[in-house]
């Protein structure tokens, strides 16, 4: 049972993908991240999550400081990538094995996705436990590795979206935290990255709100204590579209070249609530005066034309 220590100086972070330049979703996360931690005198850290090296760069990961610091958003130290890091998983992975709770999984994409197995109203699939008790190994592939969960509700205290629950065992199923292919995956790094920084507070998209409890049995696994929670809306077009990567018109790329680092935080900002009238705002300003409560839970509708 892990207790969670009360911080003296909270911890945050960046923890951006480099494959591409920040889009508004993107840069909003961060912007949270920062101005909470910096509001309260914290601690900053930058990692970059590069686990799938087919799609990331040095190049990138150099734009992105770049673009940080055009933001004002600045950080006190940056963490080794996670392309860097398959060592440093080994041993946790080595803790999951000596503790007994991993065995190797030789399902196939298609037996996975079979119509026979169970799936969640989201869609969202839950794995079975079909190599659990499994006898016969395929000596002709490599496995993925999973973890085995427990039948326990994990409760997470989001400071934006609120109570939000989940069963691993019911809603999920025993989770990869190593692929066939020799990677770890999102949950295990992201865990063992936050766990060994020190972070406490974890900013990101809501998207990610479901990766909370699953971080969260690792964590304790690990014996890492809980970082708090903050889950921000989603941005959307006027459309309902949620805005991504492909909304080019939207990266910073684009954006920088018509637009202040002062007009777009002003602009997110006043969206979501923080700010009460619409005005060009810096990141300082933002973190003086920023509180959680002021942000608005639902999703954010931008117009790019309004920017
Ligand atoms: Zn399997």
């Amino acid at each position: 049972m892990v207790v969670p220590v009360p911080a003296v100086k909270p911890v945050g972070r960046f923890a951006p993908t480099p494959s591409g330049r920040m889009h508004l979703g993107n840069v909003f996360a961060a912007l949270i991240a920062w101005a909470s931690v910096r509001s309260r005198d914290g601690e900053m850290v930058l990692r970059m999550e590069d686990l799938d090296t087919q799609r990331t760069s040095g190049e990138f990961a150099a734009v992105l400081r770049e673009d940080l610091a055009w933001l004002g958003l600045d950080y006190d130290r940056e963490t080794p990538p996670q392309s860097q890091r398959s060592e440093v998983y080994d041993r946790y992975f080595q803790q999951l094995q000596d503790m007994q709770l991993l065995y190797p999984c030789y399902c196939t994409r298609s037996q996975l996705h079979s119509v026979n197995a169970p799936h969640l109203s989201d869609g969202t699939y839950v794995y079975p436990g079909t190599c659990r008790n499994r006898t016969d190994f395929p000596a002709d592939r490599k496995p993925a590795w999973r973890v085995m969960v427990t039948d326990k509700v994990w409760h997470v205290e989001d400071k934006v979206q609120g109570h939000y629950e989940l069963n691993l065992a019911t809603e999920c199923g025993d989770m990869v935290v190593r692929r066939a292919d020799g990677v770890y995956v999102y949950q295990l790094a992201v865990t063992v990255d936050d766990g060994e920084a020190g972070v406490t507070e974890v900013v990101r998209g809501m998207d990610l709100l479901s990766s909370a409890p699953r971080q969260m049995y690792l964590q304790e696994l690990f014996g890492f204590p809980h970082p708090e929670y903050g889950h921000v809306p989603m941005l959307l077009a006027p459309d309902g579209r949620r805005l991504s990567k492909r909304d080019k018109d939207l990266d910073l790329g684009e954006l920088r070249k018509h637009i202040s680092p002062e007009q777009l935080i002003g602009t997110l900002a006043y969206s979501a609530g923080l700010i009460d009238k619409k005005c060009p705002l810096s990141a300082a300003e933002l973190a003086a005066e920023f509180r959680w409560e002021n942000l608005k839970g639902d999703s954010i509708y931008l117009d790019a034309a309004n920017l």
